[in-house]
């Protein structure tokens, strides 16, 4: 009961942090061409992605069809904000996809996300895609198509389990 309790009270803050980590280290390791890189939903995991890398000293711009999303950015957030639907090209087009380095795509919705990670990739030819699954069958599918995916349920299960086997 008490480890439910704590896993609880903590899971939110462990979840986000665990995600936000996991696709900071998959764009340190990839070589990129430049610099640029574009970020698109504005959700707290978005904002956070986007934060951590203008802290970094990165070029970044951060895609929302809802302006008032971006009011979840840190006061310190130096890069740039795109108000607009990113399953439209106009869009994208405005943001610079093909100049981008990496593209990380965290919408709400795994479906968007399979749409924009493989238009970025078809039609803009960024190599870094990184895109959040919420559904664990899909994101081992598009493992094999080449699109990196970050899959909450599958790295919340390994880190409880992980706080599980310490015993907390
Ligand atoms: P969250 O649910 O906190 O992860 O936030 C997801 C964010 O993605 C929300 O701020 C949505 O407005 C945003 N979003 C959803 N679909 C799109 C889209 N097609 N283009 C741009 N932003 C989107």
């Amino acid at each position: 009961m008490e480890i439910i309790e704590k896993i609880n009270r903590n899971s939110f803050a462990i979840i986000t942090g665990l995600i936000d980590r996991n696709i900071m280290k998959r764009l340190k390791e990839k070589k990129e061409k430049n610099d640029y890189v574009i970020v698109i939903g504005c959700g707290r995991l978005g904002a956070s992605v986007a934060d951590a890398l203008s802290d970094g000293g990165r070029s970044v711009l951060i895609i929302d069809k809802d302006n008032d999303a971006f009011k979840k950015l840190s006061s310190s957030y130096g890069g740039l904000t795109l108000n607009g639907d990113a399953t439209e090209l106009h869009v994208l087009n405005e943001a610079g996809a093909d100049k981008a380095a990496a593209v990380v795509i965290v919408t709400n919705n795994d479906n968007t996300n399979i749409l924009i990670a493989q238009l970025i990739k078809d039609r803009y030819g960024a190599d870094n895609v990184i895109a959040r699954l919420y559904e664990p069958e899909r994101a081992y599918a598009y493992e094999g198509l080449n699109i990196s995916t970050v899959c909450p349920a599958r790295l919340s299960a390994n880190e409880i389990n992980s706080l599980l086997q310490k015993g907390l």
